[in-house]
């Protein structure tokens, strides 16, 4: 009986096949929150305007830079040659090196084609997609920011108002220890 199983493979390998690349660049622009000036005015709920640094174009800790970094994807289809190929699961994946060369990369079969045009088309979806998904990821960056800066703003205005009660406190309680010492005196 025989048990062997054959898998057909969607490219042989030394063939020469176009790959829709990783290709993205970074551009740093103004940010869009502060117009580059670092700051912001929010509006608290009583009316009361508020200056508070801009956390849009913050990066942690840091002070804002009034810069951001946007990531634009440009896949552009690319040259590959196959020289080993690999089954994992029911994915297919190809590697440029050789089957004796270590520490090597290797790409989906998903993102090869045999034609240049085919991998053009792949190429304008995925940059279609992937730069929604990137300025959708931006927007939800700054809303999830902005709740941080209206958080911000409104813990440091309740803080101020009971720092000052506190200080009215303090106040009275000096003036009637004062009071206190001067009836002593008498
Ligand atoms: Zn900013």
């Amino acid at each position: 009986m025989n048990s062997s199983i054959s898998i057909a493979i969607p490219f042989a390998l030394e063939s020469e096949l176009w790959w829709t690349g990783n290709g993205y660049t970074e551009t740093w622009i103004e940010c869009p929150e502060c117009a580059g000036t670092k700051a912001i005015t929010l509006v608290q709920g009583n009316g009361q305007s508020v200056s508070v640094d801009c956390a849009a174009c913050s990066m942690g800790y840091q002070p804002p830079s009034g810069m951001i970094k946007q990531i634009t994807y440009q896949h552009t289809p690319e040259r590959f040659t196959p020289r080993r190929v690999k089954v994992d699961g029911d994915e297919i994946w190809y590697s440029e090196s050789g089957p004796f060369e270590s520490g090597y990369s290797q790409v989906s079969a998903k993102s090869l084609f045999a034609s240049k045009d085919e991998c053009q088309n792949a190429c304008d979806a995925l940059n279609h997609e992937r730069n929604i998904m990137e300025r959708n990821r931006d927007i939800n960056n700054l809303l999830d920011k902005r709740k941080k800066m209206a958080w911000s703003a409104h813990y440091w205005g309740r803080k101020l108002a009971d720092t000052q009660k506190e200080l009215e406190t303090i106040k009275a309680r000096l003036s009637v220890c004062q009071e206190i010492k001067r009836q002593a005196k008498i």
